[in-house]
């Protein structure tokens, strides 16, 4: 773990119950320069920045506010900065590079660590950047292996061969914890919804097999479908 502080951080108000993972679109050094800048006139930080060979910088302590969410939803709270912890994985475009295995290996162990500082963060508040601002977001990307995190006890995943949910997909992707239809439309939702959960094809059509992995999803935080 390096410390390489970054100014652009405030006070906590609530405790911490959502980790946001993203990627940073840019090299390290300058994801480095631009978290840690504070005259830029939207200033941005992130507690973690996740090198491509694994390396842990540390630029916002946890029981500070880091700028990494922005607008933002999650099972109906907003603004999610003041509750979560972000962590910038570098990669220039998540849906056309890989994680190299070392750099989600250090990013397993970061998180373990991160959740068992915050137990609160269950397993379904363990999202991407793309969940929490629909559209307007799309990192971590169709490559991030959020499988493997799972499999290692980081976030969800769901198991094929549920039955499909029927009726107002909208609604039960908000019983999972996705935002509204506020600003955007449910297509561009269920779009980020398989982005996460369904990657070869994030089309926006509510299909039997989107359908399906979402009846698993809510099957899992025990919801009726
Ligand atoms: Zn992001």
């Amino acid at each position: 773990m390096i410390e390489l502080p970054s100014p652009n951080h405030a006070a906590r108000q609530s405790a911490v119950d959502v980790l946001v993972l993203h990627y940073t679109e840019m090299a390290l050094d300058d994801s480095l320069k631009a978290l840690r800048d504070d005259r830029r006139p939207n200033r941005v930080s992130s507690h973690y920045v996740l090198a491509e060979d694994g390396t842990v910088y540390r630029l916002v302590p946890e029981d500070r506010v880091a700028w990494h969410a922005g607008r933002s939803c999650w099972r109906g709270h907003e603004a999610l900065n003041g509750t979560s912890i972000g962590i910038e994985i570098v990669n220039l475009h998540g849906d056309r590079h890989d994680y190299p295995d070392v750099q989600i290996a250090a990013l397993i162990g970061l998180c373990r660590d991160i959740i068992g500082r915050h137990p609160a963060i269950e397993p379904r508040n363990v999202v991407g950047h793309s969940d929490i601002a629909p559209k307007r977001k799309v990192d971590p990307g169709l490559r991030f292996p959020w499988a493997k995190l799972a499999a290692s006890g980081i976030g969800l995943w769901p198991r094929a061969g549920a039955q499909p949910i029927e009726g107002d997909v909208q609604l039960a992707l908000q019983r999972f914890g996705y935002p509204p239809a506020v600003d955007v439309t449910t297509d561009d939702i269920i779009a980020s919804f398989q982005r996460r959960f369904r990657p070869a094809r994030a089309d926006g059509i509510a299909d039997a097999e989107t359908r399906a992995l979402l009846a698993d999803l809510l099957d899992q935080v025990g919801h009726e479908a």
